[in-house]
């Protein structure tokens, strides 16, 4: 058992309270490899924004629980290294689907966890959230719960269609439960293609696909029935035009990919909602990075060539979101 409070990491709770009073929201990002990771913490560290860092189950995957759990913990050095004296820094399981898997994410040293029981049968979300929630609280682990489900592609996490959260639902949810924070579904989707052209309308002025716009009446209705609780969006990257558009230059193919407008976040951000999941644009950010450099440098074979710049690239999008998107620079001094 490693406590979160020994790896210098933080839970949610005083974030998430700060950020609804301040009219703000938490970036929180996932990470994969070492330089997501130096760039998430050079762009927190330098801009003083709480953060919280995500694993997916895909990442557990892909680069071992224990070696994260490190990482985590040598972000937070690094942060004080880099003259960030309190760094508020959340290691959070994102889309944990067992009781098993938030457990051992508990005892492992996360400051908070997901446990998604949005694709289970109401009754039986509570109930496994309910089991969760009491374990995790035990050792003062922060647990967010979902609602609702979204659609698209992340990782194991997979949809058709979307199901918007039912406002009349969260009470008894979030009294049941006694989860900390709540994901809903107003429109946002996981991954690069978040719409059908078909669902979209275009642009006349560039040719461009337009999302439809997120049902801000739903997440009003959420709020007047639990104010002041702490709202989670996922699936909100904006997939970012000039990166599809890179990519699309030197060799890549990524016809229609569209997020959601940073206008829209921005109005978010101001409310309720207190933390924002951003995963697709950072990897939109690296793949643009690594593809312009290895095509204008056939020869190159260094790849602290092509991650260097693409950690550059990643750490510009980074402090990009949390300056005039989510509005949270500045807020853990
Ligand atoms: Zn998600």
């Amino acid at each position: 058992m490693v406590s979160f409070k020994e790896l210098g990491l933080v839970n949610t709770r005083e974030m998430f309270k700060k950020a609804i009073n301040g009219g703000y929201a938490i970036p929180a990002f996932n990470f994969n490899n070492m330089e997501q990771m130096q760039a998430i913490i050079k762009a927190c560290a330098e801009t003083k924004s709480p953060v919280i860092l995500q694993v997916s189950s895909g990442a557990r995957k892909y680069a071992n629980q224990t070696l994260l759990r490190y990482m985590a913990q040598g972000a937070v050095e690094y942060a004080k290294e880099l003259g960030w004296e309190n760094p508020q820094i959340a290691l959070h399981l994102d889309h944990g689907n067992s009781f098993e898997l938030c457990k051992s994410c508990v005892d492992y040293g996360f400051s908070s966890v997901m446990i998604d029981g949005s694709a289970l049968p109401y009754e039986e979300n509570i109930e496994l959230t309910k089991k969760v929630v009491e374990y995790a609280h035990r050792y003062d682990v922060t647990v967010e719960a979902e609602l609702g489900v979204l659609a698209g592609v992340e990782d194991e996490v997979q949809a058709e269609e979307s199901h918007y959260t039912k406002p009349e639902e969260v009470i008894d949810f979030a009294t049941r439960t006694g989860c900390d924070s709540l994901a809903i579904s107003i429109g946002t989707s996981h991954g690069a293609y978040k719409f059908t052209p078909e669902q979209c309308t275009v642009d006349p002025a560039t040719g461009r696909l337009v999302p439809p716009p997120l049902a801000f009446d739903i997440l009003d209705a959420i709020m007047e029935k639990l104010p002041g609780f702490p709202i989670v969006l996922h699936g909100s990257s904006s997939v970012p035009q000039e990166y599809v558009d890179i990519i699309n230059t030197y060799g890549g193919k990524m016809p229609n990919a569209v997020g959601i407008p940073e206008d829209q976040l921005r109005k978010a951000a101001k409310s309720a909602v207190c933390k924002i999941n951003i995963d697709s644009d950072s990897r939109l950010a690296f793949t643009a990075a690594v593809r312009k450099v290895l095509a204008e440098n056939p020869g190159e074979f260094d790849p602290r060539k092509y991650c260097g710049p693409a950690r550059d690239e990643m750490e510009r999008l980074y402090k990009h979101k949390i300056i005039e998107v989510l509005g949270s620079d500045g807020k853990a001094e």
